[in-house]
């Protein structure tokens, strides 16, 4: 017996939860298709709490759980590769030295950093999207914090990241800090309603972080940034720019023969398959997404979520002769964390600010973490964290 193979490229909110929304479904022995999963990394990465990674609040094993783990009790078959390219006709995925084929395809392969062509960029400042992005900002603060003088960090783009980031930061490194925050516009967080942006300017008035807006980066060095506002130029000594600004289309999505938007993203019908090739469906950041109701749906994880209910909702449709149904997007809120035990949300008539908004948005996540037994690993660590904590201070003392 030949199954159907239904492969998904790519382990993020859209591919993997896809993957595991399809394990739901009702299968037979006999209807079951064979489910691959490929992904670059062996994990996957809960970005909405890198930042607790980068201060220390939270640990690898609960952000980047590997794909090991939480594909151990589904049929889901884990294929670590980089994807080179896609034949769309034939649906074939090409994985450098090998090719696999299916009958079903998804593309959800997220978003990378975009880099402007600024001189110092590239060799000097930080990236801050993956693990490994998070490990190595890390490993600069803690060397930065065994010297003795100030720490000077520039972070670059005052959306979510960035104010998220400035925030922790200022925290973390508390009087020895001189957080800055740089950005071309005119305003934080464009995209955010008016709520947010007061919770977020009032987290960094607090914090002591500069705000630079209306201002561009003109060259970044080894030890300085480079400011341009309203053509006066500045160069200002710095420790570490972190760069958060922008999101790019992976190169080899925007140049498969498909329809794409004008940020290189492809094209899908509300039910998310390509106008094209209604065996294969891209959702999450390289999907140009109109719902149903008319809705550009942004580049974010909660919609990526949503999506892939859908999208594992339609691969099932299609393999069982069921009619699909068209994506509706519904917004949930907005959250930031602001710093340590700080946050704003806001969403279905609620606006919460402070330690009480930083308790929902933690049990939130959690419950928003892949897998139950994950979930249950997590939170368990979390309601035993402050004990342990506590036991080895009281043994510390004691001695
Ligand atoms: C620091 C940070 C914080 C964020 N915070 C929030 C937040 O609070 N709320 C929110 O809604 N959104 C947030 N976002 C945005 C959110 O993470 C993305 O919108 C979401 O992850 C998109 O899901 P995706 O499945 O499209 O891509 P991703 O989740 O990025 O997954 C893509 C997957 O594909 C893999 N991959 C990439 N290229 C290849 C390849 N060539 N071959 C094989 N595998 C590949 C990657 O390793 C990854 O596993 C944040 C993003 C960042 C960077």
């Amino acid at each position: 017996m030949t199954r159907n193979r239904i492969v998904i490229v790519g382990g993020g909110f859209g591919g993997l939860y896809t993957a595991l929304n399809l394990c739901q479904f009702p299968w037979t022995e006999a209807s079951r298709p064979e489910m691959v999963l490929i992904s670059d990394q062996r994990h996957f990465l809960f970005s909405p709490l890198l930042y607790e990674f980068v201060t220390g609040e939270m640990q690898s094993w609960e952000i980047a759980p590997p794909y090991e783990e939480l594909l151990a009790d589904t049929p889901i078959r884990f294929q670590p590769a980089q994807v080179r390219g896609v034949d769309l006709a034939q649906r074939r995925v090409d994985l450098g030295k090998e090719t696999i084929s299916g009958d079903y395809l998804v593309l959800a392969v997220g978003g990378e950093t975009q880099r402007p062509p600024i001189p110092g960029l590239s060799e000097y400042a930080y990236e801050f999207r993956t693990l490994a992005d998070a490990e190595r900002l890390r490993e600069r603060l803690r060397q930065l914090l065994t010297g003795t003088g100030v720490v000077r960090v520039a972070i670059v783009g005052a959306g979510p990241s960035g104010i998220e980031l400035a925030c922790k930061l200022a925290d973390l490194l508390g009087n020895r800090g001189r957080v800055r925050l740089v950005d071309r516009g005119a305003e934080i967080l464009k995209t955010f309603s008016p709520f947010a942006q007061e919770a977020a300017q009032k987290a960094l008035e607090q914090r002591g972080i500069w705000l630079n807006l209306s201002t561009t980066v003109t060259e970044i060095t080894a030890a300085t940034i480079t400011l341009n506002y309203k053509d006066q130029l500045d160069v200002l000594p710095v420790d570490m720019v972190v760069w958060t600004a922008g999101t790019r289309t992976p190169a080899w999505i925007t140049a498969l023969p498909a329809q794409h938007d004008d940020q290189g993203r492809l094209v899908v019908r509300p039910t998310l398959q390509l106008p094209e090739y209604p065996h294969v469906l891209a959702l999450g950041d390289v999907a140009a997404c109109v719902d149903e109701n008319g809705q550009a749906i942004p580049r974010t994880a909660q919609a990526a979520f949503q999506q892939a209910d859908y999208a594992a909702w339609n691969l099932w449709a299609l393999s069982s002769g069921r009619s699909l149904l068209p994506f509706k997007y519904f917004h949930l809120g907005e959250m930031l964390t602001l710093g340590t035990e700080d946050a704003a949300m806001s969403g279905l008539g609620v606006q919460l600010q402070g330690s009480l908004a930083y308790i929902a948005r933690r049990l939130v996540y959690l419950w928003r973490l892949p897998t139950l037994k994950h979930r249950l690993q997590v939170g368990w660590h979390w309601m035993m964290t402050p004990w342990l904590d506590w036991v080895t201070t009281l043994v510390s003392n004691q001695r």
